[in-house]
């Protein structure tokens, strides 16, 4: 096998509050699962997230506390990092864009473009809150939508119907400051005009092609990617400011720019770059590998209302830099829902993370176990805790953790820990071996392919196979009777329990672990699965559960907490 080499992102997460299972199921969790699989497989990645911290979101949440913007990111990135960290999400770095090194690489990236004429400047009329003496973008002024007329559209964005807006197509726009209606000022900003860009985008995303030659599959691209993309460039690209009026964000790095900052378009994304260099000066590695060799494969994975940033803003200002690599797949997700409705922080209508890793302590892997067996993959999919306790104790405890249990605790009964040997094979334990072989590839392949709902499904099909193995062959009835036979069905039983707990890493790392230890396998990887692991007289060692049951009562517990 040919290693390679991979940059993986996650959209970085904005620390102006705590995680919930809609980020992780979205952009978190099936990146982890993707990096662990190949890294496995002994392939080479970077992989890259961290915390955006800037934009008017945070300035009007520090507002709101009474603290300064700084104290509300040093809270939220605290908070998160261990989130993600003690859920088992493996980054190389979770970085910052509030860090030195960031700014001055996103300020790098301004001069190179302004460099080769590649904005626009241009002096309009903007909303202007005299009060406040602050010009109002985005956050800082709402109204009325001017598509579906629901009320607190904001100047970027209606969060009721998702369109993205400009603050002068507001209806009756209001500034979040005062309350006031907001006077017309002069301004100067940069513009990206996106239209110049369109002709080499099109073909890339719709053909997969890039300056005549084969870039990536564009068949391998989501449905819905390709869709958004299509009807963005299908409906004329603009000009897009690149620069905001604000005190807070990475300064436009020009003279005559005092107030102005980059907008997230020229900030968030060049934060996958800044961390990659910090990791790599942590490494003693180059990140110009991870970023400028067109070997290595770059992967973001987002959820869908950032498709356009990713699939068509950024590759624009990479492209324009020139020297940079394009991501070859993009798999957004779709939304997921919470009790049948939308997840909402306004409304506190969520599963915080670092309150589920509260209240279920060790058992981080039945949450992954949940939200990659429903992943909204392709259309919007609802969390329940009843389907949580079902999937639990009906799938993990039943039918993975239940075959583990019987291999082990057999293994122990007859024979002290100590794996008896495989003696002769019929036909059944054949056709067994030879399906437990083909596991490993097929549940790869699925994740290539961002199927990981699909790939999880095979991997359970695997501990299915070893309980039916059991089944129909029941060893506790030969064990008096036929000895050698008895030893040669645990022996088949234990390699298949080992290519579990080889195969179960990327999607539930700690139960993997725990099985590692229980077999007493040591240095296993993805490329030992499905073949034999554990040789004869191996010896192993006294096993707790792997999974256990989620009663009614915690259950009800939850459901109450989200009625507060
Ligand atoms: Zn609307």
């Amino acid at each position: 096998m040919t290693k390679k080499r991979y940059t993986v992102t996650s959209a970085l997460l904005y620390a102006n509050g705590p995680l919930h299972i809609g980020h992780i199921a979205g952009a978190y969790l099936p990146a982890d699962i993707f990096v662990r699989y190949l890294k496995g497989k002994g392939h080479d990645v970077a992989f890259i997230c961290g915390s955006d911290e800037h934009g008017a979101a945070i300035t009007l949440q520090a507002k709101k506390e009474g603290i300064s913007p700084q104290e509300i990111v040093e809270k939220y990135h605290a908070i998160n990092k261990i989130a993600f960290a003690d859920f088992g999400i493996d980054f190389s770095i979770y970085h910052r864009t509030s860090d030195k090194l960031h700014h001055e690489t996103a300020q790098d990236f301004f001069n190179t473009l302004e460099d080769k004429k590649i904005f626009t400047k241009k002096t309009s009329e903007q909303f202007y809150d005299k009060e406040n003496n602050q010009f109002l973008a985005d956050r800082y002024i709402s109204g009325e939508c001017p598509k579906c007329n629901a009320d607190g559209a904001y100047g970027d964005q209606c969060e009721k119907c998702g369109t993205a807006l400009n603050p002068e197509e507001l209806i009756n726009p209001k500034s979040t400051l005062s309350g006031n209606t907001p006077i017309k000022k002069e301004t100067t900003h940069w513009y990206l005009p996106m239209q110049n860009h369109e002709s080499w985008l099109k073909t890339w995303i719709e053909e997969g092609i890039l300056e005549g030659e084969q870039h990536h599959n564009a068949k391998a691209w989501r449905g819905q990617v390709i869709g958004q993309c299509k009807s963005w460039i299908d409906g004329g690209l603009q000009e897009r400011a690149m620069t905001r009026d604000l005190e807070w964000g990475v300064k436009v790095p020009v003279n005559d720019a005092d107030g102005k900052v980059l907008y997230v378009w020229l900030d968030a994304p060049i934060g996958y770059i800044s961390a990659t260099k910090q990791w790599a000066a942590d490494n003693k590695k180059n990140w110009e590998d991870y970023w400028k060799n067109e070997n290595t494969e770059l992967v973001h994975f987002i959820g869908k209302d950032n498709i356009v940033f990713h699939c068509i803003i950024f590759p624009i200002i990479l492209k324009a830099h020139k020297g940079y690599i394009l991501p070859t797949n993009v798999p957004a997700n779709e939304f997921l829902n919470l009790e049948g409705e939308k997840l909402s922080t306004s409304r506190n209508w969520a599963i915080w993370l670092h309150e589920y890793l509260e209240d279920f302590k060790g058992q981080e892997d039945a949450l992954r176990y949940m939200l990659c067996a429903t992943a909204p993959e392709s259309k919007d999919t609802d969390f329940t805790w009843k389907d949580f306790q079902s999937r639990n104790n009906n799938e993990l405890v039943a039918i993975f953790g239940n075959f583990i249990n019987r291999v082990v605790v057999l293994t122990h009964k007859y024979w002290k820990g100590v794996v008896p040997a495989c003696n002769n094979l019929d036909d059944y334990d054949k056709e067994v071996l030879a399906k437990l072989k083909t596991f490993p590839e097929q549940i790869g392949t699925s994740i290539e392919k961002y199927r990981f709902r699909e790939a999880l499904g095979e991997f359970m099909n695997l501990a299915r196979l070893g309980n039916k193995y059991l089944a129909d062959t029941e060893p506790w009835k030969l064990k008096n009777t036929d000895e050698k036979r008895t030893e040669t069905i645990l022996n088949i039983a234990m390699q298949i329990a080992a290519s579990l707990a080889v195969l179960s890493e990327p999607f539930m790392p700690f139960s993997s672990k725990k099985l590692k230890t229980i077999l007493a396998l040591k240095s296993v990887n993805w490329t030992d699965a499905g073949g034999k692991i554990i040789s004869d007289n191996h010896k192993i060692n006294p096993a707790p559960h792997l999974f256990n049951k989620i009663e009614d009562e915690k259950i009800e517990e939850q459901l109450k907490k989200l009625q507060r």
